[in-house]
């Protein structure tokens, strides 16, 4: 079908809650994608840091094949191979202690505002259930993940919202004059994704793990974005010198399939028991077949490969020195390109697309997030492609 064809089809029958750019993906081959016309796209956008491994990646192909002809479901109501070894897996890499496995990065977040409130029922009794989220966060789009982001144009249209979040800046005062006798957990992003890609400062961030520690409020991390080596180790909590109570992770787990979920520390395993928390799909036995190949895929030696590809783009575009850019943030391949006055990031983004690289916007912000797997010449590629287009 083409182009003009999905899109006449789309706008008649699908609802229109995306703000789609004019562009059609059929296939592709690691971080190069094509039209259904044929038209050639580097892609620096990763659907939206989901493809971890690339777009085709063959060892991840290999494994998913080979599950979908062995067994694509059983329930949560028997054991199978692949979300167990995913686990195992998961925790030794992060030295957190077990998992539950669910669908997405917002049910990952409910999750561990279910663990932090109930660890906080079960030892202290009712009314210690807020959770202090920051300002400019985002942890998703169901009602409670939507109270908890820190950005008020989420805050509207679908009242009531849960209660019990209180936001803050990322400084210790702010979050100390937020905090009163009902406080259960901190959650954070170490690097704020859709709020710009801004990175929480090191010192911040130990000083509210050791507040945390001093109060008994579980720290929770929110790695969707952030986790399964997008910023150069498997969680980016492990380059702040800080281990969560428990992280949520998703986006990229499963190299494209949809899973999310949660890893809780030691303290924090016995907290949710049977019957308090489920998910009919969880530990898919498919999607979690492609989590092992991520992970398999993802070794240390590739993990340092991803701070030295996101070091050269980096240089690379210092080097440019693109009028219409400033400075470059971010740990990885998760980057923000600040884009200066004059310009905004989403004409920026509009044309870059159009031009054939696909990149993002978050806050006001380029942002790139490449398959980790992306190489030098798909990197150069993109970059001829952005100097050209911008310059
Ligand atoms: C994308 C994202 C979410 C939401 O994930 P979904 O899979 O869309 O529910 C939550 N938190 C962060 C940091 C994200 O980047």
């Amino acid at each position: 079908m083409t182009t003009q064809a999905l899109m006449e089809l789309d706008h008649q029958y699908v609802l229109q809650t995306y703000g789609r750019n004019p562009i059609a993906i059929d296939h592709g081959s690691n971080a190069t994608l094509v039209s259904p016309e044929g038209k050639e796209y580097i892609d620096f956008a990763a659907g939206i840091g989901v493809l971890s491994v690339g777009t085709c990646n063959p060892v991840w192909q290999a494994a998913v094949k080979a599950q979908v002809d062995k067994l694509a479901h059983v329930s949560n109501l028997y054991y199978t191979e692949p979300y167990v070894r995913l686990a195992e897996k998961l925790c030794t890499r992060s030295g957190m202690a077990a998992a539950f496995f669910g669908n997405s990065g917002a049910e990952g977040n409910e999750g561990i505002i279910k663990l932090a409130r109930k660890y906080s029922l079960d030892k202290y009794g009712p009314g210690r259930d807020t959770v202090i989220t920051l300002n400019r966060s985002f942890h998703g789009r169901t009602i409670t993940t939507l109270a908890a982001t820190g950005q008020d144009v989420f805050h509207q249209y679908f009242f009531p919202f849960t209660e019990g979040f209180r936001q803050a800046d990322p400084d210790l005062a702010s979050v100390k004059a937020a905090a009163g006798d009902d406080v259960a957990a901190v959650l954070v992003e170490l690097i704020q994704g859709e709020g710009g890609v801004n990175p929480l400062d090191q010192a911040f961030v130990q000083q509210l793990a050791a507040l945390c520690a001093e109060r008994d409020w579980l720290l929770l991390v929110d790695e969707v974005q952030t986790g399964i080596g997008r910023t150069g180790t498997m969680f980016a909590f492990q380059q702040f010198g800080i281990q969560p109570d428990a992280c949520s992770f998703a986006k990229g787990v499963a190299g494209g399939l949809p899973m999310g979920g949660f890893l809780v520390n030691e303290k924090c395993r016995n907290v949710l028991t049977p019957g308090t928390h489920a998910s009919t799909f969880g530990g898919n036995p498919i999607a979690a077949a492609g989590g092992i190949a991520v992970q398999e895929i993802l070794s240390d030696d590739m993990l340092r490969q991803v701070q030295e590809k996101g070091q050269y783009i980096r240089r690379r575009l210092q080097e440019m020195a693109i009028p219409c850019l400033g400075n470059v943030v971010g740990m990885g391949l998760m980057l923000g390109v600040e884009v200066r006055e004059g310009w905004t990031n989403r004409e920026l983004c509009a044309r870059l697309n159009e031009a054939g690289l696909l990149a993002l916007t978050a806050g006001a912000k380029l942002r790139f997030l490449p398959p980790l797997t992306i190489t030098e010449e798909e990197i150069d590629k993109g970059l001829d492609i952005l100097q050209k287009t911008l310059s």
